[in-house]
């Protein structure tokens, strides 16, 4: 198995200027991902009680990608080998980041780890823990990085105001399943 991370991408948020792309297509894909898009999770350490700012932020973040019109679908279950969860940096620039293990091949996540920074001073500001939610969430299907305009997956958003699914996050998610 391989190991594949993006937080050396959600480090670089406000770092990398991405060049234009040529096609049409406003959305990127990491590469791997799942043989279909019926996905489930449980909740890390850190997030094992409910009420958290961090948890509900998830909470509203699977409800949107679950009620989006794509077949995107995220279901509690104990034992998944996929995990939510928060970790503790101070540091104002750095929101979340998605960990997977992939296959040999690389064609297919095989788990996935998603977490928000709950040391980000603007973590409590409303709707970001939601809007950080639903980004991490994109990485967890296959979603990449599209650094302009209204997207989820632009990691110089304003999280106070895009924190749903926009449309082009929704085309790439149908583009992937
Ligand atoms: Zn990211």
């Amino acid at each position: 198995m391989k190991y594949k991370s993006v937080l050396a991408g959600a480090l670089s948020c406000l770092l990398i200027t991405a060049t234009a792309p040529s096609s049409a297509n406003a959305y990127g894909f990491i590469g791997p991902k799942w043989p279909d898009s019926t996905l489930d999770y449980k909740w890390g350490s850190n997030l094992q009680t409910p009420g958290s700012v961090i948890r509900d932020g998830f909470v509203s973040a699977l409800q949107d990608w679950n009620n989006s019109p794509t077949t995107i679908s995220y279901t509690y279950r104990e034992t998944s080998k996929n995990t939510l969860n928060s970790y503790y940096v101070v540091d104002s620039n750095h929101y979340g980041n998605t960990a997977y293990t992939v296959s040999d091949t690389e064609v297919t996540i095989l788990d996935f780890t998603c977490y928000i920074n709950s040391g980000n001073p603007n973590i409590t500001k409303a709707n970001v823990t939601r809007s950080v939610g639903n980004h991490e969430l994109g990485h967890s299907f296959g979603l990449d990085h599209f650094e302009t305009g209204t997207r989820v997956m632009n990691s110089k958003r304003d999280r106070t105001q895009i924190y749903v699914p926009q449309q082009d996050d929704i085309n790439g998610a149908n583009a992937l399943y």
